[in-house]
C-alpha cells in the first residue's frame, strides 16, 4: 500500500491481498449479506507477495474473519448520495451511508465470513470460506479475526433491517429434481440445499417482487438454475449446464 504520510492526504492506494473463487459467476442471486446462503462454499486465495502461510499464523484459532474487498464489477457506474434499498421495496430512499450498498464513493465491501480450512498447494496459499456474499474474482484488500468480544453487539439497533426478510418455500421441479440427481452422480454433490438457500434469499429486483410466473437464471459455477415465483412459493424450473456439457 502506497500512503501518503502527510496527515492532509486525501487519497490512498490499496493493493490486493488475494481473490476470491465463488460459485457465484455474476452479482444476480448472490445474497444481500453473508451467512445467509451457508451452504455456498468459495475459497480466497492469496495473492503474491502475500502467498504466504506466515501472514495467516494464529488465524486457523477463529472461527470467522472480516473480508474488505472492492465491489470490482460496479465501479464505472459510479455512486448517488441516495439509494434505494431492496429491503424498503424500492420506494424509498436512503443516505448511501445509511445502508450496505455496492454503490459507494469508495467501492469497499465489508463481509463476515465462516472458515474453514487454511492450506497451500504449490505456491497457492487458500482459505476455504463459507456462506460468502463475494461474486467470483472479488479482489480482497484486507483480511482481518473476528473478535466475538468486541464485534457481537447483541443490543444492537438494525436500523431498517432488524431482521432477515420473509420468504417463501422453494419447491423443485419434476425435471430440476431429476436434473439435481443426474448432477449428484455425475459429480457427487447435492446442490439442492444451495439452490433452495439461494431462491429463499428471493434475489429479484424490488421493481419485479410483485410479479408471479416470470422465468429468473442464476449462474451458480458452470449451471444455470431457471426459477420463477408463484403466489406461495418458488418454484426450480431446470438446472442446465451453461456450456452445454450433460448435467
Ligand atoms: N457484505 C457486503 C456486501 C453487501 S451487498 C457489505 O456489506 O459490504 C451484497 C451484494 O454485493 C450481493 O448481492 C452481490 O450482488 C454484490 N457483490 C458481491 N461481490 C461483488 C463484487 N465483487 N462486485 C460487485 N458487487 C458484488
Amino acid at each position: 500500500m502506497k500512503i501518503d504520510p502527510s496527515p492532509t492526504s486525501n487519497s490512498f492506494t490499496l493493493s490486493t491481498i488475494g481473490v476470491v473463487h465463488s460459485c457465484y459467476k455474476e452479482k444476480f442471486g448472490i445474497p444481500k449479506q453473508p451467512g445467509l446462503v451457508d451452504s455456498a462454499t468459495a475459497r480466497l486465495e492469496l495473492l503474491p507477495p502475500y502467498n504466504r502461510m506466515d501472514t495467516l499464523d494464529g488465524l486457523s484459532e477463529f472461527s470467522h474473519i472480516w473480508i474488505h474487498f472492492i465491489f470490482h464489477a460496479c465501479i464505472k457506474e459510479g455512486w448517488k448520495a441516495k439509494v434505494r434499498p431492496p429491503r424498503l421495496g424500492g420506494n424509498k430512499k436512503l443516505g448511501v451511508f445509511a445502508t450496505r450498498a455496492t454503490h459507494r464513493p469508495n467501492p469497499l465491501g465489508l463481509s463476515v465470513v465462516r472458515i474453514g480450512r487454511i492450506y497451500q498447494e504449490d505456491k497457492s496459499v487458500f482459505i476455504d470460506l463459507h456462506g460468502a456474499d463475494l461474486l467470483d474474482g472479488t479482489p480482497v484488500v484486507d483480511i482481518k479475526p473476528y473478535l466475538p468480544y468486541a464485534d457481537n453487539i447483541t443490543d444492537a439497533k438494525g436500523g431498517f433491517a432488524p431482521e432477515p426478510t420473509q420468504t417463501k418455500p422453494v419447491r423443485f421441479s419434476e425435471l430440476a429434481e431429476r436434473q439435481c440427481k443426474a448432477h449428484q452422480n455425475l459429480h457427487n454433490k447435492d446442490i439442492t440445499i444451495l439452490i433452495k438457500q439461494i431462491i429463499e434469499q428471493d434475489p429479484r429486483p424490488s421493481y419485479l417482487s410483485r410479479q408471479t410466473d416470470r422465468e429468473h437464471g442464476i449462474a451458480l459455477w458452470d449451471l444455470n438454475i431457471k426459477w420463477c415465483a408463484r403466489i406461495d412459493h418458488f418454484e426450480i424450473l431446470s438446472i442446465e449446464p451453461v456450456h452445454g456439457s450433460r448435467t
